[in-house]
C-alpha cells in the first residue's frame, strides 16, 4: 500500500512520513512551496511549487493530479489550517471521509477525538483510501527512511484561488513551541494584557516558548492565534508544560497531555486541570509566578 504525506512543516512531515511507514509499503511525501524536506524521510517527494501570488491552499487541484496518477491507499495530513483546506478537498474528490484528530494507532484502527476532544472513538477507515490528521507526537517513536526521489509536479491552476486581501506579519516569540522543551501556556486567569510578563519572565529563566488557550487570542487578541494550545490549535509534546491560570477543559488538555511533565498553576483548588496534571499548585499567578521566577 502506498501512503501521501501531507505537512506544511518540516518536523511534521518526518513525523508522519515515518508514521506511514509502519502501514505502507511506499511513503510519498507532497511538499508544497519552501518547506524544507526532512533528509532520507520518503521513497518519493513530490514538489508543488507555489507561482508567485498563490498560498498553500491553491495546491489542492495539484495534489489532486497527483493523488489520481499515484493512487494512495492512506493519507496522512498535519492538522494545520491550510493542510487541512488541501486534505478535506482531496478526501471529498477521493469521495472518502477524514478521521480527524488521531491520537493513537494500533495498526489500522486510530483513536481519534471528536465533540472537540470530549470524545474519543476507535475507528477503521471506511472506503478505499484511509485519510488521517495526526498531531505531534503520535508517531513520536517511528522512524523514517526512504530515498528522497524527488519530483516536480506541474502545476494545476485552481478554479478558484485564494485572494489576498490583507496580510499582517505574525508576532514571533522567537521559540518554537513545536521544538520547545519547556513551554509555559497562559490562560483566563491572566486578566490584564500587562499580566503577560509574568508569564513571559518565567519563560525567560526556564527558555521555555510561550503558548495560551483560545480565549487569549481570539476576541483580546492578546496574543497571535498560532500559539493556542489544543484541538483546534497546537498539539505539542513537550518535555514540561506548565499551565498557568488555565481551568482544564479537554479541548486544550488534548494539545498538552502528551508532555512530558504537566504543571498546573490556578488559585481554585477545583479547577479541573488539578486532576489532570503530574503537579498542581494553587495559588494566584500574580503571587505564584514572580515567586518561581525569582526562586529559579
Ligand atoms: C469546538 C471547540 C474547540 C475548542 N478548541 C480549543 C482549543 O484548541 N484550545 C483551547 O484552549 N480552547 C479551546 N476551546 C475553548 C475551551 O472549551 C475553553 O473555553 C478554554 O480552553 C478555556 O480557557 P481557559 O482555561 O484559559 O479559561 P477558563 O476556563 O475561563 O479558566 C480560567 C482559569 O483561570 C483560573 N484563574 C483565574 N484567575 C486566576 C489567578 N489570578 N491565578 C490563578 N488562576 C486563576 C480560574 O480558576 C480558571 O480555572 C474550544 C471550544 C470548543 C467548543
Amino acid at each position: 500500500m502506498k501512503a501521501f504525506v501531507l505537512a506544511e512543516r518540516s518536523d511534521a512531515a518526518r513525523e508522519l512520513c515515518a508514521g506511514a511507514r509502519t502501514v505502507a509499503d511506499e511513503v510519498v511525501l507532497v511538499a508544497v512551496g519552501d518547506m524544507e524536506v526532512p533528509a532520507a524521510c520518503a521513497d518519493k517527494v513530490l514538489h508543488v511549487a507555489l507561482p508567485e501570488g498563490a498560498v498553500f491552499d491553491d495546491a489542492a487541484d495539484t495534489v489532486i493530479a497527483a493523488f489520481d496518477a499515484e493512487q494512495p491507499g492512506a493519507v496522512f495530513a498535519e492538522p494545520t489550517k491550510h493542510v487541512k483546506v488541501v486534505a478535506g478537498k482531496l478526501a471529498a474528490h477521493a469521495g472518502a471521509s477524514v478521521i480527524t484528530d488521531v491520537i493513537a494507532f494500533d495498526g489500522d484502527v486510530a483513536t481519534n477525538m471528536y465533540f472537540g476532544g470530549v470524545g474519543q472513538k476507535q475507528q477503521k477507515a471506511a472506503g478505499s483510501v484511509a485519510f488521517y490528521t495526526v498531531g505531534a507526537g503520535v508517531f513520536a517513536e517511528a522512524e523514517a527512511s526512504g530515498a528522497n526521489a524527488t519530483e516536480e509536479l506541474a502545476w494545476v491552476a485552481p478554479a478558484k484561488a485564494v485572494k489576498l486581501v490583507s496580510s499582517k506579519p505574525i508576532e514571533k516569540s522567537g521559540v518554537d513551541l513545536f521544538k520547545a522543551d519547556v513551554v509555559v501556556a497562559a490562560g483566563r486567569g491572566f486578566a490584564e494584557k500587562d499580566e503577560l510578563k509574568l508569564a513571559d519572565d518565567l519563560c525567560e529563566k526556564l527558555g521555555a516558548g510561550l503558548g495560551c488557550s483560545r480565549p487569549l487570542t481570539e476576541g483580546v487578541d492578546w496574543l497571535p492565534t498560532e500559539v493556542y494550545i489544543g484541538v483546534s490549535g497546537l498539539m505539542l509534546s513537550p518535555k514540561v508544560y506548565v499551565a498557568c491560570g488555565i481551568s482544564g477543559q479537554m479541548q486544550h488538555m488534548v494539545g498538552c497531555n502528551r508532555a512530558g511533565a504537566l504543571f498546573a498553576i490556578n488559585k481554585d483548588k477545583n479547577a479541573p486541570i488539578f486532576k489532570q496534571c503530574d503537579y498542581g499548585l494553587v495559588g494566584d499567578i500574580k503571587t505564584v509566578l514572580p515567586a518561581l521566577t525569582a526562586a529559579l
